[in-house]
């Protein structure tokens, strides 16, 4: 019989991760946030998780995630949606998350904005960007993510955060600094006409340090602190 995942260890070995890195690339300490992404995981370990102080949590699938946050209504946990969106699900997307990070379409947008209740604070929105234009990959080409955060910021219910991408899949850390590199750049560009821009939401647990390198200010981190998922059935 294996030992049950140690939430807290791992959670703990990740905070250091995101230390040594941010110290390696001299930054602030403290200037990368981790979101730990707990998708196919059940509620008792996101509760681990919030036991040991982790509060920002990313969910890729809707009815999973809302059956968690039932269970946990009564921890004060910030929820992230990073999976994709279909149309038919802005209005519960926009009603029970603080953060979507992955909108890649003015009419998301647009129906986010629509969905969010006015008695919850603006939603927190990434536009998705496909830095490394794969054909299977999600986001806005690169050259049209200026316009969508034009647009996003103009909607009253959302408040553009910056920019998210998943960067190409490879364990040659140049490479992957290449991706986040182009990411930090184009957000720099976003800056002159968006200048409360604070978000870059890339680095995985497989690519934390390059990301943390290149400037990320937002680590996604699943295996790293959940351990390894079942395939999705
Ligand atoms: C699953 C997922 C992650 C976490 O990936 P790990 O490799 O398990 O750390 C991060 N971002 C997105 C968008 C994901 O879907």
């Amino acid at each position: 019989m294996s030992l049950p995942h140690d939430v807290e260890s791992h959670l703990t070995l990740v905070r250091q991760r995101i230390h040594n890195a941010e110290v390696e690339a001299r930054r602030a300490p403290g200037s990368v946030q981790l979101l730990a992404v707990s998708k196919t995981k059940p509620a008792a370990d996101i509760a681990a998780a919030h036991a040991a102080g982790q509060r920002a949590f990313g969910e890729n699938y809707l009815s999973e995630a809302i059956e968690k946050m039932d269970q946990l209504a009564d921890r004060d946990c910030e929820w992230h949606f990073i999976g994709a969106i279909q149309s038919n699900k802005t209005r519960p997307i926009a009603t029970r998350f603080d953060w979507v990070h992955c909108v890649e379409r003015e009419k998301i947008a647009r129906r986010l904005n629509d969905h969010r209740p006015d008695t919850l604070d603006s939603l927190n929105v990434c536009v998705q960007v496909n830095i490394d234009r794969e054909e299977t990959k999600a986001g806005v080409a690169p050259e049209h993510a200026a316009e969508l955060a034009q647009a996003i910021s103009d909607l009253p219910r959302l408040r553009l955060r910056g920019l998210m991408a998943i960067p190409l899949a490879t364990d040659d850390s140049a490479r992957q600094r290449d991706s986040t590199r182009a990411l930090k750049a184009l957000f720099d560009s976003l800056l002159p006409a968006h200048p409360d821009l604070d978000t870059l939401s890339v680095g995985m647990s497989g690519d934390l340090e390059s990301a943390v390198f290149e400037g990320s200010t937002m680590v996604r981190i699943g295996t790293a602190v959940f351990g390894s998922r079942a395939p999705r059935a």
